[in-house]
């Protein structure tokens, strides 16, 4: 049984130590069983307590609590559902584009609820979000996507010229940017285990080191585990990614990974240089983004970029030494001051993409089975509301989070193998296109 996950990610590494629940052990009973032990598991583990104490409530996790995207994740909780609102209203339409924004919005606040409510000792912050422009062709962009937000009536958002862009984050590539207030940062490693605490002395059941191997439906559901099996009335895959490995979600998203890495704790003298005295999360504004932020320790941290695809159900491409190659170049480029700086550490996570890039949620065949996924790189505050409308799909009761057009929706199935690689690659490439075209602009130094 694997003990050591301090390569997993720099939040696993740099957390206290921790000591896992016992897998379970021998059969047993649960009205609803939950798979998978991230935000969604525990969110919605703790919704279901609090709405009705006398469920006996199960959690399988494969691994440990935070595994997953959950405990390796650029920590950015904010209102970006998707892709981003431009892309979403030009695949779903101006009032799902809306509707999506609210929820996202929600989604934000319910993460600092869960975390005053609980008293959740997560480094949490409200520090606001930034969308830095780097080029002329971003600058357009990103005023376009305000002007969308406020034709759709969505309020707190402006733009920042270029020297109030630069004086709240100093890189001379920065033309502009979106300002956000509505947006936290965690340690998100931090925030999914004190959630455990705080679900289980909710009463809810917690197994680690459990990974459900077979799921037979009948009257109930049977899961099957290397050490023993549960019973359950009602299953929730809180799997994400891992999504495609259950056979009856097995279509509905892919796995796509996201790298990012850490440096050493910056010098007062860096610090200084870099000017970065509010500490928001940074994003760009491309396709494949970048997204950067502080940390309580002074280092930065920096993903995305290069997205990694597999084939079939490998899950096998957490490592990516290009990516990482591409970040730390990508760091020297933002913020030359901080060229001799140290990386310290270095992973990859899966998140999970449908194939029409937005998330979704709702009942597999009938209402006793429930499923979340498709965040694409954008769930740590969705994962958190998601909890409260699967609690809300499980007990069967229409409100007003059930009736959002994510939930229920038609997912388009991705092809079966090899025609699934060929659509992400694809999908990909457009992508990395258009990033290409708006970046031919970019000063070269
Ligand atoms: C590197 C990275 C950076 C990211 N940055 C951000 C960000 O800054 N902001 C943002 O909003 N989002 C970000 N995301 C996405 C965000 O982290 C995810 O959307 C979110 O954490 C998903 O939570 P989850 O609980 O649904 O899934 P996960 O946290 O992935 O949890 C799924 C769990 O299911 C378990 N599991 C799988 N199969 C089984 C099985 N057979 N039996 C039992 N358990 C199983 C896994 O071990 C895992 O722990 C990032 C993701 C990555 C990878």
């Amino acid at each position: 049984m694997r003990t050591d996950y301090s390569d997993v990610s720099f939040w696993l590494a740099t957390c206290p130590p921790y000591q896992p629940n016992a897998p379970l052990q021998g059969d047993t009973r649960a009205d609803v069983a939950i798979i998978g032990g991230g935000f969604t598991g525990m969110a919605t583990a703790y919704s279901l307590r609090k709405a009705d104490p006398s469920l006996k409530v199960v959690v399988l996790e494969s691994e440990v609590i935070g595994f997953g995207a959950s405990g390796r994740n650029g920590s950015f909780a904010m209102t970006v559902i998707g892709l981003g609102i431009d892309i979403l209203t030009m695949l779903k339409g101006k009032h799902n584009a809306l509707e999506g924004h609210r929820y996202m919005e929600r989604a934000v606040d319910a993460v600092g609820e869960q975390v005053e409510e609980n008293n959740l000792d997560c480094d949490y912050t409200r520090p606001g979000f930034l969308r830095m422009a780097t080029t002329p062709g971003y600058v357009k962009r990103i005023k376009k996507q305000i002007e969308l937000v406020q034709e759709l009536g969505i309020q707190g958002i402006e733009w920042l010229e270029r020297d109030a862009a630069r004086a709240e984050v100093n890189s001379d590539l920065y033309l502009g940017a979106w300002w956000e207030p509505r947006m936290a940062l965690v340690n998100p490693v931090k925030l999914v285990r004190e959630e455990k605490r705080v679900v289980q002395s909710l009463g809810a059941e917690i197994y680690e080191h459990t990974p459900v191997t077979r799921i037979e439906r009948g009257a109930d559901f049977m899961l099957k585990t290397p050490g023993g099996s549960v019973t359950a009335q009602k299953i929730v895959f809180a799997t994400n990614a891992y999504s495609h490995l259950f056979p009856m979600i097995r279509r509905k998203q892919i796995p796509a990974w996201t790298y990012m890495i850490a440096t050493e704790p910056l010098t007062d003298k860096q610090y200084e240089a870099i000017g970065w005295q509010h500490r928001q999360g940074v994003e760009d504004a491309r396709n494949l983004i970048h997204y950067y932020r502080i940390s309580p320790d002074n280092r930065l941290l920096m993903g995305g970029g290069p997205v990694g695809l597999s084939f079939g159900g490998d899950m096998q491409r957490d490592d990516s030494a290009s990516a990482w190659q591409h970040l730390e170049e990508h760091i020297h480029y933002v913020f030359p001051a901080l060229k001799d700086v140290k990386i310290t550490h270095r992973w990859g996570g899966p998140f999970s993409v449908t194939l029409d890039l937005t998330p979704a949620l709702g009942y597999v065949g009938d209402k006793r089975a429930v499923y979340s996924l498709g965040c694409i790189g954008h769930g740590v505050s969705m994962t958190h509301l998601n909890g409260q409308t699967i609690r809300d799909l499980i007990l069967e009761q229409k409100t007003d989070l059930t009736d959002v057009f994510l939930v229920n929706r038609n997912v388009i199935p991705w092809p079966p193998e090899p025609l699934r690689l060929a659509a992400s690659l694809g999908i990909r490439a457009y992508l990395q296109i258009e990033d290409w075209a708006y970046e031919r602009e970019l000063p070269k130094r």
